[in-house]
């Protein structure tokens, strides 16, 4: 089968991690016979210093004309500058807003080989993690009103967190239906104890609740739900939240499961293109040093192939060359202890495809 890709590769270490999956993507054509075309395009940083903006129009039509779209990272202190509209992160943005992806999903699973580098003790981890994040992307706080201006005690600014019926519907549907598949649990976080936005939030999913009897929901707050994560993670299966909340929380599942560089993620909508791209920014601390761990983003490939082009045979191939290269104790710094090989960025993705 023909599949194309718009590949956005981004700032800092956006281009390391993205050519390593592009490597394992092209070993599972080879070995599946499939042709998988890929048209590069800029996003963020990279755009701005090239063309002047964010995102150009050549950028969104090419991901409009493509099956799927993969993504490294944005932004980084060289852009840090900029008015919040004429940010890279606000690239970012853009594109999942005028693809109407309003669903990030969010598997954060604590690989048995990485144990070590899980921060939490053993008695907390159990036989293992394994939550799905689901997070509202294109509404509330990120993409309400803001402004700064003039007040009486200086500048003042605000930013507007709002969501409406049919925004809270569909991502909840999203999330029950997820967890179907899963262990039919939602715990959908919020803050109705404080925000009107969180109690339309609950009062909504309950509604939605009630056409999927099979699965379990229970609300939780979102200061408790932090504290939860680490308290006890076993007793989640999908969390169901908000834009902002669920970028702060995937960020704490994330470093649960040893790293933010082992984080895939998918964002879908309406509409049939999906947009890929690990959780984790641009890390310009490490980029172009060779040792950015590229895990998240070729697992975000996994999840391309099975989200977008129901190939599951194929992402569980990429799944299973994943663990074996980790049982087999090779580490990028990021997850690396005392015990374990230490690879570069290059090692890793290439370990992974020959796995393959
Ligand atoms: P970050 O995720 O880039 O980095 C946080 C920490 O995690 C850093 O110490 C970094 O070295 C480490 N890290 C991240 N990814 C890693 C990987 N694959 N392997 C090993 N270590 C990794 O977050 P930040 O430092 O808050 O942000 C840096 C820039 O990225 C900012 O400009 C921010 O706006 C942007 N950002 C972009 C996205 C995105 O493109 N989706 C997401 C978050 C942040």
């Amino acid at each position: 089968m023909d599949f194309n890709i718009a590949v956005l590769k981004g700032d800092g270490i956006g281009p390391e991690v993205i050519n390593q999956a592009l490597l394992v993507l092209d070993k599972i054509g080879k070995k599946y016979n499939h042709q998988f075309d890929f048209k590069e395009a800029l996003i963020g940083g990279q755009a701005i210093d090239t063309v002047g903006e964010n995102l150009p129009k050549e950028t969104i039509d090419i991901c409009k004309e493509s099956d799927a779209i993969l993504l490294g990272a944005v932004g980084g202190p060289k852009w840090d500058g900029l008015s919040g509209e004429k940010r890279p992160e606000k690239g970012l943005l853009k594109i999942r807003k005028i693809l109407n992806l309003y669903a990030n999903i969010r598997p954060a699973i604590l690989f048995k080989e990485l144990k070590k580098a899980c921060p939490l003790k053993d008695e907390i981890i159990g036989d293992g993690i394994d939550i799905c994040v689901v997070r509202e992307l294109t509404g509330g706080i990120y993409f309400g009103e803001k402004a700064t201006r003039e007040g009486k005690n200086g500048k003042e600014a605000y930013d507007v967190e709002s969501y409406n019926e049919q925004e809270i519907i569909r991502i909840a549907k999203t999330a029950f239906e997820i967890a179907r598949k899963r262990n039919k649990k939602v715990v959908s976080v919020d803050k109705a104890n404080v925000l009107e936005s969180s109690r339309l939030w609950r009062k909504t999913v309950n509604e939605v609740s009630k056409k999927y009897e099979d699965v379990i929901l229970e609300h939780m707050y979102v200061d408790n739900a932090s504290m939860q994560l680490i308290k006890n993670p076993q007793q989640f299966d999908v969390i169901l939240t908000s834009n902002m909340f669920g970028d702060i929380l995937s960020d704490e599942a994330s470093m649960i499961t040893g790293s933010i560089g082992m984080l895939p993620s998918a964002s879908l909508g309406e509409g049939n293109i999906g947009l890929y791209e690990p959780i984790h920014g641009s890390a310009p601390d490490i980029a172009g040093q060779n040792k950015s761990n590229p895990i998240a983003t070729i697992l975000s490939v996994a999840m391309m192939l099975r989200h977008s082009f129901d190939l599951e045979d194929e992402a569980k191939d990429i799944e299973n060359a994943v663990v074996n290269v980790l049982s087999n104790n090779y580490r990028t710094i990021d997850i690396m202890d005392d015990k374990n090989k230490l690879v570069t960025t290059n090692e890793m993705g290439s370990l992974i495809m020959e796995k393959i």
